[in-house]
């Protein structure tokens, strides 16, 4: 089954502890994409400037990636600057430049609009509802969303999650968005807005999936080297919408399955800068740090 995804496609200046980059490849839906695209279609919704280079168009489509929903208009592409210190579960925004999404309104083009499975990348919650008013009876409405809308549009965020099924979002902003520090009653206060499963990501601590009265906790891999965290969250998310699209099954056991996909490929982002990992990365070391996932869990019964 195939994916509509609409987010940001951007430019990002990052900085760890551990180095610097200006002006790399970046953007929810660009991240997003590329770690759904080694299991489903992927047909990307998004909008970007004059500067965009032909070189990162390039890459998305050797992804096997449909641009037909990228529109190019006039002015600068979205730029976001960001830092992490040392907890790198945390990314500081330092700078959110908006510029071509301003003014943008998707369009999605009528080879999208029957798609069963949409994620809704993290953008403007207006952005994402206008989606949703396009598309015709999808399967699966998935969602992620930030600190920054969380913050400037939370009425419009509250209101887009009564037709959000699945709902991905940080540990710390599900507390903002929640206004409760507990998770456990943070998920359940968030799921009476309408979503009926919440993924909770905690960084180098793994997920945790509520799902009507189940919890089901995944860890992160545990790496050596982390080199940059960006993009994480949405690598997470294209690992776990891929594989559910691929299986076109919602149930409990296919959604752990899924969740630990996600894992995985957040798990391969992180060791490099942009999408530098996902340039070489192959479907073999996917499969075998799936593998070592399980190992990583087992345990015996008493
Ligand atoms: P994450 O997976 O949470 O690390 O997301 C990182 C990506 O989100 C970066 O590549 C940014 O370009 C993008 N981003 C940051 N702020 C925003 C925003 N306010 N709206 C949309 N995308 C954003």
């Amino acid at each position: 089954m195939s994916i509509l995804v609409v987010g940001s496609v951007a430019f990002d200046s990052v900085e760890t502890p551990f180095g610097k980059a200006e002006d790399i490849l970046g953007g929810s839906a660009t991240y997003f994409s590329t770690a759904a695209s080694y299991f489903s279609d992927v047909n990307l919704v998004a909008v970007v400037g004059e500067d965009f280079p032909e070189e990162h168009i390039f890459f998305l489509k050797s992804k096997g990636v449909n641009l037909n929903g990228l529109q190019r208009v006039s002015g600068r592409t979205f730029r976001w600057k960001g830092r992490y210190d040392f907890n790198l579960n945390e990314a500081h925004t330092l700078a959110t430049h908006l510029n071509v999404f301003e003014k943008f309104t998707p369009q999605i083009p009528d080879e999208y609009k029957n798609l069963p499975y949409i994620f809704l990348a993290n953008i403007d919650p207006d952005l994402q509802w206008n989606v949703l008013e396009q598309v015709k009876k999808p399967k699966l409405v998935a969602c992620d969303t930030m600190n920054f809308w969380i913050t400037g549009k939370r009425e419009s965020l509250i209101k887009l999650l009564s037709r959000v099924n699945l709902f991905v979002i940080n540990e710390g902003e599900a507390r903002q968005l929640a206004m409760e520090p507990n998770l456990v009653r943070a998920a359940r206060k968030i799921m009476s807005y309408g979503p009926k499963i919440i993924i909770i990501k905690r960084g180098e601590y793994g997920a945790l999936m509520f799902n009507g009265s189940s919890i089901f906790s995944a860890p992160a891999y545990p790496l050596e080297s982390i080199f940059d965290p960006t993009g994480a969250g949405d690598t997470f998310a294209g690992g776990l919408i891929g594989y559910l699209a691929n299986t076109d099954y919602l149930e409990e056991d296919n959604i752990r399955q899924a969740i630990v996909f996600g894992s995985v490929m957040a798990s391969f982002n992180v060791e490099d800068f942009s999408l530098n990992r996902m340039k070489t990365l192959s479907l073999n070391e996917i499969n075998e740090r799936y593998k070592e996932f399980k190992q990583l869990t087992h345990f015996e019964d008493i």
